[in-house]
This record gives C-alpha cells, sequence and structure tokens, in this order.
C-alpha cells in the first residue's frame, strides 16, 4: 500500500505534490519522489526515507514546472532504496509512471521485455508497467497505451502516467484506490482525497478501469470501449483526519475492518492449481524439526503455527519466545528450519534470536509485513504479508495475515491439500461476515466495560486465539486477562471464577466442542458470565452461555483467523467506550526495538 499522488495546474507542482504526499505518508513511507516537467524535461527526484527527506533534497534546487506525478511507497517488492523508488521510467524517459498496488504477473511480464530489449533497473513490480506503455505508445496515443498496458497486467493497481511529450497525466485503476480533485484552474489524482482536501472539496471517485486523462485544458473519463463515461462530482464533508482513516474513529479500527483485503493480499497470487507458490530457498524433503520464535502477538500466531504445521506436513515444531530462545543456548541441528515472525521485521530480540540461529548454521525463514526491514533481509529467504502498514499500536490484521501466511507454508511444505486451499480463498469473505457483528459486540461491551479481570478459554487451534484475544483487551483497555487452555482452567484460573467474571469461549464446532461444553458448566456452576463465539448453526451454546456471537463456519485449521475478530472487536468498544487512547495505548510502542 502506497500513497501516490498527480498535479496539473497554474501553480508550482512541487510544492503540492509534497504537500499530498505528506497527507498520504500514513498508506506508507519507506521511500518517496516525483517526476515534474519543468520547461519540457523531466525532474525526478527520489529518496529512502520520509517525505520530509524527499522534501529537504528538493530545498536546494529550484523546480518550475506545473505538472507532475509522486509517490509515497510501501515497498512490496524490492527492498525500499532510491532505486525501487517510484516514479519509474521507460527506457526512453519520456514515460513516467507511480504505481500502488502489486502486479502479480510481473516476473513473466519482466521476463518477456527484458528479451524484447527493455532496459529494466528496479526489483520493483511497477517498473514494467512503464516499458509496457513504452511498448504500446503509438502516434501520441497514451491513452490507448495504457488501456493496452493494463489488459496485460493481473492483480491491483492505481496508476498515474506522465507523459513528457504532450504534457498529460492518464490514470487508471483496478482495485487501488484512485479519485480525481477537481479545483480552480487546478486537477489533482490522488489515492484519497487527504492529498487534495486543502485544494479543492469536488472529487469524482474512479472506477475500475476508467481511464482518466487530465491536460491543462480539463479532463475526460472514458471506459475500456474508448467511451465518455458521465460521472458524478462530489462535495466532501470530511475532516483531513477522517478521511485518514476513512471514516473510522481509530486505525486500530479501520485495520480491523481492512482484514478481508489484507487476508486477500497476503494470498494473492499465491495459490494456484492446489499448489501454493512461493519462492523459499529451502528443500522441504530436508527439513526435519522446525523452531519458531517471535514475541507478542506474532508468538500467538507461531502457536497456531505449530499446529497447522504440525497436522499438514508432520514435521515436529516448536515455538519459543524470541526473548528465551536466544538466552538458553538453544539445541539447533543440521537440517533445522528457523522461523522469526514479526511484523515490523525490526523487533529486537526476535531480529538477536535469529542470529543466535544463523551462528548455529539453522536454514532460516521469516514471515515479516515490512519490506526490506532488517529482518527481511537477513533471513535466507521469507513470506511477505503485504497487508500495508499497521498504524494503530495493537496488532490486528499483521495477526491474521500472519496465521494465513504460516497456512500457505504449511500446505507449501507439504504438497498443497486441495480441501484447504479451496477454503482459504473464501476466508476473506468469511471474515467480513464476522465483521458485521460489531454492533451486537460494542452492546456486549456496554454490559463488561467495568469488569476488573476476564478469562478467555480455548482448545486446539484456539487456544492461541484465547491469548490473543486476552493481550488485545490488556493492551488498549488496561483490563486484567488471561487466556488459558479451556481444560487447564480447572488447574487454577477457576478459583477465580465468581459473578463478576467474565468468560469467553471460542467454542467452534470442532473435536473438542464436547469438552468445551463441560468447561462452560464448570463455570456457569461458579456464576461466571459467559461470553461464546460459536459456529452460526450452533444450536446448544446458547443454552449455556450469557451472550452468544455466531461465526461463519470454517474448517478447524483455518478457524483462528475467523474467531479472533469478534476478540479484537470486544476489546476494541470495551477500550473505545471507556474514551482510552486506542491507537496509542500507554506504555507501548509499535516496533520493539529493545531487548
Ligand atoms: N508494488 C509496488 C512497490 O513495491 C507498489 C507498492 C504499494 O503500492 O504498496 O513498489
Amino acid at each position: 500500500m502506497c500513497g501516490i499522488v498527480g498535479y496539473i495546474g497554474n501553480k508550482k507542482a512541487t510544492s503540492l505534490l509534497l504537500d499530498g504526499l505528506k497527507k498520504l505518508e500514513y498508506r506508507g513511507y519507506d521511500s518517496a519522489g516525483f517526476c515534474v516537467l519543468d520547461d519540457n524535461q523531466f525532474c525526478l527526484i527520489k529518496k529512502k526515507g520520509k517525505v520530509s527527506e524527499l522534501e529537504a533534497q528538493t530545498q536546494k534546487i529550484s523546480i518550475g514546472g506545473s505538472i507532475g506525478i509522486a509517490h509515497t511507497r510501501w515497498a512490496t517488492h524490492g527492498a525500499p532504496n532510491e532505486i525501487n523508488a517510484h516514479p519509474h521510467l521507460d527506457c526512453t524517459g519520456n514515460i513516467a509512471i507511480v504505481h500502488n498496488g502489486i502486479i502479480e504477473n510481473y516476473q513473466a511480464l519482466k521476463t518477456a521485455l527484458k528479451k524484447e530489449g527493455h532496459k529494466i533497473i528496479s526489483q520493483t513490480d511497477s517498473e514494467i508497467i512503464a516499458h509496457l506503455v513504452e511498448k504500446f505508445y503509438q502516434n501520441g496515443n497514451l491513452e490507448n497505451a495504457v488501456a493496452s498496458t493494463i489488459k496485460c497486467l493481473e492483480g491491483t493497481f492505481g496508476l498515474l502516467v506522465l507523459d513528457k511529450n504532450q504534457a498529460k497525466i492518464v490514470a487508471v485503476k483496478k482495485g487501488s484506490p484512485l479519485l480525481l480533485g477537481i479545483g480552480k484552474k487546478q486537477m489533482f489524482i490522488a489515492s484519497d482525497a487527504s492529498a487534495v482536501i486543502s485544494q479543492t472539496k469536488k472529487i469524482v471517485y474512479l472506477d475500475d478501469n476508467e481511464i482518466v486523462s487530465v491536460t491543462y485544458d480539463g479532463y475526460t473519463i472514458k471506459n475500456l470501449q474508448g467511451q465518455l463515461v458521465d460521472k458524478k462530482i462530489v462535495q466532501l464533508k470530511f475532516t483531513i483526519d477522517q478521511i485518514e482513516k476513512r471514516g473510522f474513529k481509530h486505525f486500530m479500527q479501520k485495520e480491523i475492518f481492512w482484514q478481508p483485503q489484507a487476508i486477500e493480499n497476503t494470498l494473492r497470487g499465491r495459490i494456484s492449481k492446489n499448489r501454493v507458490k512461493l519462492s523459499l530457498k529451502l528443500n522441504p524433503k530436508e527439513i526435519n524439526r522446525i523452531i519458531i520464535t517471535a514475541c507478542g502477538t506474532s508468538w500467538h500466531s507461531a502457536l497456531i503455527g505449530k499446529y497447522l504445521i504440525e497436522k499438514l506436513t508432520g514435521i515436529p515444531t516448536e515455538v519459543d519466545y524470541a526473548s528465551e530462545f536466544r538466552y538458553r543456548d538453544p539445541i539447533i541441528k543440521k537440517n533445522d528450519l528457523v522461523i522469526v515472525i514479526s511484523q515490523s521485521g525490526e523487533t529486537a530480540d526476535t531480529l538477536s534470536a535469529l542470529k543466535e540461529a544463523k551462528q548455529k548454521g539453522a536454514k532460516t525463514l521469516g514471515i515479516i509485513n515490512v519490506v526490506g526491514s532488517t529482518i527481511a533481509r537477513e533471513v535466507d529467504s521469507g513470506i511477505y504479508l503485504y497487508a500495508g502498514p499497521e498504524i494503530g499500536v495493537a496488532s490486528t490484521k499483521a495477526f491474521t495475515c500472519q496465521v494465513t501466511a504460516l497456512i500457505l507454508l504449511a500446505n507449501y511444505l507439504k504438497s498443497g491439500d486441495k480441501e484447504i486451499l479451496a477454503e482459504l480463498v473464501k476466508i476473506p469473505q468469511k471474515v467480513s461476515l464476522a465483521l458485521k457483528l460489531s454492533g451486537k459486540i460494542r452492546h456486549i461491551a456496554e454490559k463488561f466495560k467495568e469488569s476488573k479481570n476476564f478469562l478467555y478459554l480455548g482448545r486446539n487451534v484456539n487456544f492461541p486465539v484465547a491469548l490473543e484475544g486476552a493481550l488485545k483487551l490488556k493492551e488498549i483497555s488496561y483490563i486484567h486477562a488471561e487466556g488459558y487452555p479451556a481444560a487447564e482452567m480447572k488447574h487454577g484460573p477457576i478459583a477465580l471464577v465468581d459473578e463478576n467474571m467474565p468468560v469467553v469461549f471460542i467454542a467452534p464446532k470442532d473435536n473438542t466442542y464436547l469438552k468445551i461444553i463441560s468447561n462452560m458448566e464448570e463455570i456457569k456452576a461458579r456464576g461466571g458470565k459467559i461470553i461464546a463465539i460459536v459456529n452460526s448453526t450452533d444450536s446448544k451454546i446458547k443454552n449455556l452461555a450469557d451472550y452468544i456471537i455466531k461465526v461463519p463456519k470454517t474448517l478447524d485449521i483455518l478457524s483462528p483467523i475467523i474467531n479472533v475478530i469478534p476478540l479484537q472487536l470486544l476489546a476494541y468498544h470495551i477500550a473505545d467506550l471507556k474514551n482510552l487512547n486506542v491507537d496509542k495505548p500507554r506504555n507501548l510502542a509499535k516496533s520493539v526495538t529493545v531487548e
């Protein structure tokens, strides 16, 4: 996910583009760049780091020109550096592009373009777009060249193309957001309205495959058949803050609700004909043992990974806290694979654990969200989540995407399980259904927001989900909560249960269903208040539970992704009802870079 903005008008483009990028930085901030047409020449400046660094660079030079395109990047393909930063140019240097999204078939296109003699210099999936436009460009018809280009692309894109020879921007989108801002004697095209709202409130929201052409004289929007499309101009009523959060009150809430798209991004292009496609430098047959090491929420997804990997591959799998792993002189043998999981790719303990594993000769694999992060660079191979930036300190979409990545990995290590993979592609849709429970969960949150303690219980692959539910509540609502395997509850925590203790059960209809019903009876007998997460077809538990949350049924092994959704929502609503700082809870930091 990144932010793109284009400008054409009667003012200097550079400062307006930089202002727009600053507003879009919440979408990504590992590198940035712009290309402005100044006196018939492209002025192309790119910089690793935040937009402020790009801005500092531009202050040293005077740039004229009132048409240009700009990009703040969240790398998906290729490390964040100046070469990979956008805009990208074609071979002639006449076409500049910025791209938001992922081109799934870029490898095949890159190989073909190279054979045709194109010089591709970056590792991104995006640069090939500039070369395709160059290839299809004929008689100065940029719109046709862009239309032919997008017919070759699989994946998602928000795309701006700037043509040096005719002071024109052509834009098109598929899957990624893009809008046109219409001001007085100036126009913008941007990923979202935050980039344009200080200049204009008149917006046209673009739909997929509409080709927008913007010049100093005005704009046209046509469909792929070349027919003009009549679009409504909308008058914006939002504030910038509301736009960045896309109408959500908090980033965490937005990230919870963005999980269907985030999971789709993790899956994109990775399942084909009942097989999982990952480019990993390892031979599954040579792996004798797996150790997964991580911290916090990532440690919970690691625990789920243990269940998945052992069940699907038969490879013995252990899970260790990264901080413990590195200090206990772990036994690592030849043919051990050490997997490290970290959203940021910068977690200090996980990085140290990785170094320890490498030093002891293990093969290493990372499951990371931030492309080009330290851990991503240090591992032998890795799986990126492509979940986009996670801004809320309490991790939500990274968790469900990590579990998704682990399911992909387990199916990669053993030839793909047809039933699991077929169900996995339906998961984003089932997550969307689970998110519809938000209103009901807010009502439950209202009842329990003053509770001092919570217990979360689950079994099997849903035991780590109980841990994650408890952690979410602790992190943002400051209510003490514990997660336990439901059967362990009898060995201690049951002593805490009385009429003031809410107990959240994760009770899908799996092979532990009847056992978990017995555990509910035990809580009920002691007066505890039961909130149960059950399958939509469940008819038994309503007689036992005080509150029932029905989620869509899926395969047992995939159920953590669905079952965690109501727990994220419960924690979110309780914290919000208590008026707490949901996105920046006290004492916590997003990425823990100290040991
Ligand atoms: N895939 C592109 C890159 O890595 C665009 C990134 C994005 O939109 O997140 O440069």
